[in-house]
């Protein structure tokens, strides 16, 4: 039996950090959820609304937050291209000021906490898969820096915090993660081309759709946080989590239009600027570290996902409780 922890987890409404707020709540802990609604929505959450041990507060981390916790997971940023390049200024400020504010309610508590990194620290990666040694490839002035720099300005924090005040951190660097709760409108490729496919509209691939990624099913990457939170002081990371099944964009979208029966037709669309050209992650250390590697295969997850935004386009309250 594992003792309950008051949990502080920002982001906690959002795609992720609802499955790591359902998580952490199914162990026994207490969870505070700290969300701005920017891209998160009450929907996400609704069903734990009833459960004593889970607390919703409307909070943006680029303004100080005075709680007391035992452990933080510092989630709160938008992660998809079109939410973080919507407001730019504001993705820095999230990634940047949102680090300082938990950083230093960590360090007044003194407690460990843990930062959702992102694989888009390698950048467009001439290493390929990734290792966590590998320093990266980033545009510094591109319309993907404002999540990039972001998010590698925030690492430095982290970093910085350790060696200078003796903090507990836990840096993960998250790799592309799909299922259900993705929000329908993020454009994100799982969720695009499955609510296409489920409309009947075309599939837009992007490109020749030659590029590839390397997608983590939710349930593994919540999995996988917790499990670095539950290290040794010493263990910091950065530690890579995600699926290293790798496969271009055009194999995604025939996998999906043959799991939705779907009559939608593909169709091109320009390249976004600076798109990684390939993604792999390397999950060795995850792998010796924290003993953790993906269960669910993409096909699993796809059904899940698909079931789900099914649900949800059909009007369908609460699409998976
Ligand atoms: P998401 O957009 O669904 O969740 C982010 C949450 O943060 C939302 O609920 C949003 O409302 C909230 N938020 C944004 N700005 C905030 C602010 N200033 N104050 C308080 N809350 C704020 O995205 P997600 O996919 O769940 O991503 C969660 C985290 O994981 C992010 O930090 C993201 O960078 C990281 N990550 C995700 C992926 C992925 O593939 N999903 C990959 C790499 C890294
Ligand atoms: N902070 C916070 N909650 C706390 C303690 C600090 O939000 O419980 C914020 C505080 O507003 C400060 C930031 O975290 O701006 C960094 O704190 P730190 O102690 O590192 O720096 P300082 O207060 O010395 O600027
Ligand atoms: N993509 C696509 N069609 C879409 C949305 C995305 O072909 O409707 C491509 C996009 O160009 C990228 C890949 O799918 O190469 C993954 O995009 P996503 O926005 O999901 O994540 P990221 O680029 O941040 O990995």
């Amino acid at each position: 039996m594992i003792a309950s922890k008051r949990i502080l987890i920002t982001g906690g409404a959002g795609f992720i950090g609802s499955h790591l707020c359902e998580r952490l709540l199914k162990d026994g802990h207490e969870v505070l959820c700290v969300d701005n609604f920017f891209t998160g929505r009450r929907q996400n959450i609704a069903h734990l609304l009833d459960e004593k041990r889970f607390e919703l507060l409307r909070h943006d981390v680029t303004f100080p937050l005075y709680v007391e916790v035992d452990q933080i997971y510092n989630l709160a940023c938008p992660a998809s291209p079109v939410h973080y390049q919507f407001d730019p200024v504001q993705t820095t400020k999230t990634s940047v000021m949102g680090a300082i504010n938990m950083l230093g309610l960590a360090k007044r508590l003194r407690k460990p906490i843990l930062q959702a990194s992102t694989s888009e620290v390698y950048g467009d990666p001439t290493v390929h898969p990734q290792v966590e040694s590998y320093w990266g490839n980033v545009n510094p002035i591109g319309p993907r820096s404002c999540y990039d720099e972001g998010k590698r300005c925030a690492e430095t924090l982290f970093f910085d915090y350790h060696r200078q005040h003796k903090l507990e951190i836990k840096v993960i660097r998250i790799f592309n993660t799909y299922g259900p709760r993705m929000h329908p409108q993020d454009g994100r490729v799982v969720s695009n081309f499955i609510v296409q496919a489920l409309r009947g509209e075309d599939i837009t691939l992007y490109g020749d759709g030659l590029q590839t990624r390397s997608f983590c099913y939710v349930d593994d990457l919540a999995s996988g946080l917790v499990k670095m939170m539950a290290t040794p002081s010493e263990v910091t990371g950065p530690i890579n989590l995600g699926n290293p099944v790798e496969f271009t964009m055009r194999q995604l979208a025939e996998r999906i239009l043959a799991l939705t029966d779907s009559k939608s037709k593909i169709v091109h669309r320009p390249l976004p600027q600076d798109d990684p050209k390939q993604r792999q992650p390397n999950i060795n250390v995850a792998k010796k570290i924290l003993e953790w590697e993906p269960t669910v295969q993409l096909e699993q997850g796809l059904q899940s996902t698909i079931h789900y935004f099914d649900n949800l386009l059909r009007g369908h309250q609460h699409p998976i409780s």
